[in-house]
């Protein structure tokens, strides 16, 4: 038995019947890790007594006859701009280098309450910001699928450890994509939950208006397993909010599981395929894949129905002026006195201003700085009204578009990226060409509704031969229905 391809429920199946043990099971992965991290590079930090001890503490509960939760002795690995109690937290850059958590994330201290193993922190774009993780001040992370390319980002250390099979699921973030556009070049299930679904206390921010936090796995089902782990109100973030709504819709699908469950779920379902997500620049296999995926859900007896999301042309404008301006205001904290130190110290500094140059210009990368820049920009008096409050109400009208869609559909498909898995080093130069990446996932963050990326299958091998490379399905559903977008995830799979 190949431990490291086992689902959640297969996990705790073995755990329970003792086919083997947590702490085996815990090694297993590490070992993996030690053999496969120099190449793929998914993970920053292996906290590897913090895993054996739990791994025994779930082990010794085991033996002494408790019954254990599904997620105990669970591998699994943290985005490293989520905090893990005295474990490093560097959020990909240099001014977090030698920070170390004083406490526990909400998710982190829900998972540890189940038993889960953390097992290290994962690589991403610094501060999240990119989509590549080659914008991580410790280097790039590969793509398990082809190490030549880019496994996305900015959680791209956490899907690529699921897709090397170096961890049962990871926790990712996305402000912008982060979660989906990985997932998807990497072949993995990636969820952004509703804005508010998941408590981001002790995310390290980036754009508070759009972060959220999710799960990355191998399935749906243990994408499920985990947000419902995650998921709910916490009094230390006061944007997230009770998902009673979710419980609802599960218990209405219940009550009518006859005629079968899965075709009547299907059968009752319009779906939505925006007309402007499918113009000039996306990859034609991309489209290829995507329409293949559309066409199967008709035949499992989806109505499909084209529909208009008018103001997508100005999502990626929005995005920025709305991004940067909240990043700008976010990384104002990292001053080289309260986090961070100068390094070099045969530097002269002057004044207390120079100081703060000296730090930040040392500390950040250049597209961090970049972002700091326009942000602190579109906010100087003056421009505030022409960008950032403009952007706002461009927001809005994206936010109608959605609500006027939904009224038509139930669901929304459409791609993760408009092309695969791009070569290292390709797009890095290039910002603009990079933020492309970013062009169907934005609108979500925008307007907080939730999200899954699917694998729905491979693009024709490029003509060196080898696989296709990985495409990845949009599901996108109305606020807190997270589980209808998983259940119709799922049928995918299973047809
Ligand atoms: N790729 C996007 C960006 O560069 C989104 C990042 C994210 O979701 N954290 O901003």
């Amino acid at each position: 038995m190949e431990l490291t391809n086992l689902t959640i429920a297969q996990i705790h199946q073995g755990l329970i019947k003792k086919d083997f043990s947590a702490s085996e099971l815990c090694k297993t992965f590490l070992d993996k890790i030690k053999e496969k991290n120099k190449e793929i590079f998914a993970f920053l930090q292996v906290c590897e007594d913090l895993a054996l001890s739990k791994a025994k503490e779930i082990d010794d509960m085991i033996l002494a006859g408790y019954e254990i939760p599904l997620l105990a002795g669970v591998p699994s690995a943290i985005k490293d701009n989520i905090l893990v109690e005295n474990i490093p937290c560097t959020a990909g850059s240099k001014i977090l280098e030698d920070y170390i958590a004083p406490y526990d994330a909400r998710v982190v201290k829900k998972l540890k309450d189940q038993g889960v193993v953390i097992l290290g922190k994962t690589n991403l774009d610094e501060f999240a910001m990119g989509s590549s993780t080659e914008n991580s001040a410790f280097g790039p992370t590969r793509n398990p699928l082809d190490l030549t390319r880019v496994p996305g980002g900015s959680s791209g250390g956490s899907a690529a450890a699921v897709a090397a099979r170096l961890s049962v699921f990871t926790l990712g973030s996305d402000t912008g994509g982060s979660i989906r556009q990985p997932s998807s070049f990497c072949g993995v299930v990636g969820l952004k939950p509703t804005y508010g679904a998941v408590s981001r206390y002790g995310l390290i921010a980036f754009a508070s208006s759009l972060d959220q936090i999710g799960p990355i796995a191998k399935t749906v089902e243990d994408c499920q397993i985990v947000f419902n782990a995650i998921k709910g109100k916490d009094e230390m973030d006061s944007t997230s909010v009770e998902v009673s709504k979710i419980e609802n819709y599960r218990s209405k699908r219940r009550a009518s599981s006859s005629p079968p469950l899965r075709r009547s779920v299907i059968e009752n379902l319009c779906i939505g395929v925006p007309k402007e997500y499918f113009v000039k620049g996306i990859n034609p296999e991309v489209e290829r894949v995507i329409k293949l995926a559309i066409k199967k859900y008709e035949e499992m007896g989806a109505y499909i129905k084209e529909i208009s999301l008018p103001h997508t042309e100005y999502a990626l404008p929005c995005y920025a002026v709305i991004s940067c301006p909240e990043a700008s205001a976010n990384l104002a904290r990292y001053d080289a006195i309260k986090y961070g130190e100068i390094k070099n110290k045969k530097l002269k500094i002057k004044s207390l201003f120079d100081y703060y140059l000296i730090a930040r210009g040392e500390g950040f990368g250049a597209e961090v700085r970049r972002r700091i820049m326009l942000g602190t920009y579109a906010l100087s008096a003056g421009y505030y009204e022409a960008y950032y409050l403009r952007a706002q109400k461009i927001r809005t009208l994206i936010k109608n578009d959605f609500e006027r869609a939904f009224k038509e559909v139930d669901l929304i498909f459409a791609p993760v990226s408009p092309f695969l898995p791009f070569k290292i080093g390709e797009r890095i130069n290039d910002p603009l060409s990079m933020y492309l990446s970013d062009i169907y996932t934005v609108s979500v963050n925008l307007v907080g509704f939730p999200a899954l990326s699917l694998p729905i299958g491979k693009a024709a091998p490029l003509q060196n031969g080898g696989d296709g490379l990985p495409v990845g399905l949009q599901i996108i559903g109305k606020p807190f229905e997270e589980d209808k977008i998983l259940e119709i995830g799922k049928l995918y799979a299973s047809n």
